[in-house]
């Protein structure tokens, strides 16, 4: 039987999601008019999304994300200066001090068509006391002669000058070889694959009601158990159907067999409970509404926040909850659950199936929140108005600097902050805070990490 009662599976038939790290970043880098903005439209491969050149608007710092052979990295726009610009020196200096302290790989854009000028020679000093790998690109070569001339561009003492034409194409494919030769490790890009049904861990404390909630979704749990006794497997997971979908329940031999039960000891339990947790993707902590939040609650809600793994709080028992108990139970819920405000939340009971029917929904929300995606255009659309109208506060005359944000990865969101310092921790909750305002995250953690310059 496939759905309704237990399937046995020996080892769960899907692989854990590795961990991937933040993107690799690229800058671009050169005066005003050189192609930059062209060359970054050709790298992501779409022709809209860079900002238009408004004459006097100097476009800021904007990423993108970009991918090649199966490689993904932040393509960083970043921008110009006022070709009048009074202190002409000091702009040329803070974008390549952006680009070095924000990329991975720095490109440094010329004009094939120009030559090397002054202010190209002042760039290159810049961007040579960093360690940064610097390409140099000629661009505007959309023609033999003009590429044979950027050979000058040896000149510029950056290596080997990469020819394209970033306007109709010409020697892009080399130009993003030579980017990928120079990124340090980059993370493959996931395939979407087809998934096998989602990793749940039902946990809680003893007494709480799991083995209760199980058998609602299963009447057919003995035959089953039966059907397996007198194999020398010990069935470790179940896939039960909850909501009408097929959910596999990590580790649920224990909660079968109450023999095993009552063997465990509290230690033994609680490593268990850890091990399912990390073998999941989504937790259901069951509390019981009719007593007050123990510590051994919140350890296992922190073995699962911890674990960055997406959380719905069940609270079981609810026909017991009068207004009496409801009352205390909120205090306790406002004291003990306030680290966890983003926590799904679902009352529900066991004995009377009380809206054990919400419990899917919830599980595929959390589900969502923890794979959420958001695009880096987006995100940075997003924190520039953000540090706009809340700056870092100063500190002995100084505010560290935001200058931009990736998604480094999912399940759970994780975010990269590119920072000229370190970040009051104050501050960066309030980035949290934000960002959960803004696009969600229900029932899942997110991460937030600041890369502050070197
Ligand atoms: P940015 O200020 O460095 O970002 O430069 P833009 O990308 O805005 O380009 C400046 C001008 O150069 C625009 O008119 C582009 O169409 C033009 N341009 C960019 N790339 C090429 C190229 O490969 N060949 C030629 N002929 N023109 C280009
Ligand atoms: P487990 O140790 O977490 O697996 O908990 P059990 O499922 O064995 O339940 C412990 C006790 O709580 C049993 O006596 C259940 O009948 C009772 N119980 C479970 N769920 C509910 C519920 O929703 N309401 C009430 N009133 N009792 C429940």
């Amino acid at each position: 039987s496939d759905s309704g009662g237990w399937v046995e599976l020996r080892e769960p038939d899907v692989a854990v999601e590795e961990p991937s790290g933040p993107q690799p970043v690229v800058a671009v880098v050169g005066r005003p008019n050189v192609g930059k903005s062209t060359l970054v439209n050709r790298i992501i491969g779409r022709r809209q999304a860079v900002v238009e050149d408004v004459p006097g608007v100097t476009r800021d710092r904007v990423p993108y994300d970009a991918q090649w052979n199966g490689r993904a990295f932040t393509v960083v726009d970043t921008g110009g200066w006022e070709p009048d610009a009074k202190d002409r020196a000091a702009a040329i200096a803070a974008q390549a001090e952006t680009a070095v302290v924000t990329a991975d790989v720095v490109l440094f854009v010329v004009d094939a068509m120009v030559g090397s000028t002054d202010v190209d020679e002042a760039a290159v000093k810049m961007l040579r006391r960093s360690a940064k790998p610097v390409i140099l690109v000629a661009n505007k070569a959309d023609n033999n002669s003009i590429e044979m001339e950027a050979t000058s561009l040896w000149s510029l003492g950056l290596g080997e000058p990469f020819p394209v034409s970033a306007l109709h194409g010409r020697g892009s494919g080399d130009l993003l070889d030579a980017i990928l030769a120079a990124l340090p490790e980059a993370p493959a890009i996931v395939e979407n694959r087809p998934r096998g049904p989602r990793r749940v861990a039902l946990v809680g404390r003893p007494n709480v009601g799991k083995s209760s909630l199980l058998n609602r979704f299963s009447g057919e749990e003995r035959a089953v158990v039966d059907s397996v006794a007198g194999t020398t497997v010990d069935p470790v997971d179940s896939l039960v159907e909850i909501g009408g979908q097929t959910w596999q329940l990590v580790d649920t031999a224990g909660l079968r067999k109450r023999v095993g039960k009552a063997s465990g000891t509290e230690y033994y339990a609680s490593l268990r409970t850890a091990g399912a947790i990390e073998a999941a993707e989504v937790a259901v902590v069951l509390l019981d509404s009719s007593e007050p939040i123990s510590e051994q609650d919140q350890r296992i809600l922190s073995m699962v926040t911890e674990s960055g793994r997406a959380l719905v709080i069940a609270f079981n028992k609810w026909d017991l909850v009068d207004a009496d108990r409801r009352y205390y139970l909120d205090k306790e819920i406002d004291r003990e659950l306030r680290r966890i405000p983003w926590a799904l939340r679902l009352n529900l009971s066991a004995m009377t199936g009380r809206a054990v029917d919400k419990l899917a929904p919830a599980l595929n929300k959390a589900l969502a929140s923890w794979e959420t995606r958001v695009p880096t255009a987006q995100l940075n659309q997003w924190l520039t108005a953000l540090v706009q109208a809340t700056p870092h506060p100063v500190r002995g005359g100084r505010a560290p600097r935001i200058l931009f944000a990736t998604q480094a990865g999912v399940a759970p969101p994780r975010f990269v902050l590119f920072t000229t310092g370190p970040l009051d921790a104050g501050y960066q909750r309030f980035v949290e805070r934000k960002l959960r305002e803004e696009f969600g995250y229900e029932g899942s953690p997110i991460e937030i990490s600041v890369r502050p310059r070197k």
